[in-house]
């Protein structure tokens, strides 16, 4: 198959809105990282999804609502999910919240609960309300590797495995959604993202993620992950620096002797170091170095939805 990538005008939208009719997965940018979108209503559609990923089928999609009235056609949200709704949407939050018979089997992992959120970037939400359906939307890489946030990086990842990227140019927070499973009037965590757990907080109280045997990334020891190994470190002090990339997440002084050095932000701002993480990592990665030494976040406010990613990246199983 061929993979065109394609600028955002009417007529992209319009053709990428005829590939989902037509049961056809399509790549498209969202405020998180780049999605790849199929019909969530079509079981068949989504199972194309699995396929162009690799992905296993135990893990569930996260469904992309075209608009706020469809929430209820899919979940039973409560008081609290409303509210949440109300507040954060369109945008990186994630609710997992009972389902309705409605949605396919395929995009829950059988599970009693569907993950749901609405996107807020403009090319998104116009290709879901031309489709006019809920799209279910993994990020637009293969399994278990570094999610895309350029268009550049969804064909590095599917090239020939689908036919249309829509480019809506890098992603705005780099990392994915939040997801927080909404029951029994609280909140638990089960990935850490954008919106943070102190936001979180003014609506409800978190409970510490008891998981409750749900599939979630956190489930997963290794994701996001380059193919180079990576490891965490607090300083540079007595780091081997041969043949090694550096992913500073502000500038450090101390670099003589590393092949490569990737700085995220050059004011150590954390919004600033989620949108270029994946870049950074890609970069690196792509080098062929014998390793890439990532430094230590501080894990508060946005640093702890990073540091879970660089966790993972950094897990070798
Ligand atoms: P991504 O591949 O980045 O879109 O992440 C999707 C993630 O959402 C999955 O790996 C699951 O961990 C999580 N998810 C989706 N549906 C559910 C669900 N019903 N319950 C819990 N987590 C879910
Ligand atoms: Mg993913």
């Amino acid at each position: 198959m061929k993979t065109e990538i394609l600028s955002p005008d009417a007529s992209a939208i319009d053709r990428a809105a005829r590939a989902l009719a037509a049961g056809e997965p399509v790549a498209l940018p969202t405020e998180t990282v780049y999605g790849l979108a199929a019909n969530a209503l079509d079981p068949l559609a989504c199972a194309r999804i699995f396929e162009a990923k690799d992905r296993p089928l135990s893990d569930p999609l996260i469904v992309h609502l075209p608009s706020v009235d469809w929430l209820e056609r899919i979940a039973t949200p409560d008081d609290l999910a409303l509210r949440l709704a109300e507040k954060f949407w369109p945008g990186p939050l994630t609710m997992v919240l009972p389902r309705r018979a409605v949605v396919p089997d395929l995009v829950t992992a059988g599970q009693g609960t569907v993950a749901v959120r609405m996107s807020a970037h403009p090319v998104f939400r116009a290709v879901a309300e031309a489709a006019a359906t809920p799209l279910a939307a993994p990020s637009a890489n293969r399994f278990g590797r570094i999610s895309p946030t350029r268009a550049e990086h969804v064909l590095a990842e599917l090239d020939g495995r689908i036919g249309i990227i829509v480019d809506g140019g890098p992603c705005a927070h780099g990392i994915e959604s939040a997801i927080a499973l909404v029951a029994d009037g609280g909140i638990e965590i089960l990935r850490h993202g954008p919106i943070t757990a102190g936001e979180l907080a003014e609506f409800a109280t978190i409970r510490s993620a008891a998981h409750r045997g749900i599939a979630t990334p956190g489930s997963l020891k290794s994701h996001y992950a380059p193919l180079t190994p990576l490891d965490l470190v607090g300083g540079l002090s007595g780091a081997i620096r041969e043949n090694t990339g550096l992913l500073a997440w502000h500038p450090v002084s101390d670099v003589a002797g590393f092949a490569a050095i990737e700085v995220l932000s050059l004011a150590g701002d954390l919004r600033e170091v989620a949108a270029n993480l994946y870049a950074g990592m890609r970069r690196l990665d792509e080098r062929g170095l014998a390793r890439i030494l990532a430094l230590s976040i501080p894990e508060e406010g946005l640093g702890a939805a990073i540091m879970e990613r660089l966790k993972k990246a950094a897990t070798r199983e």
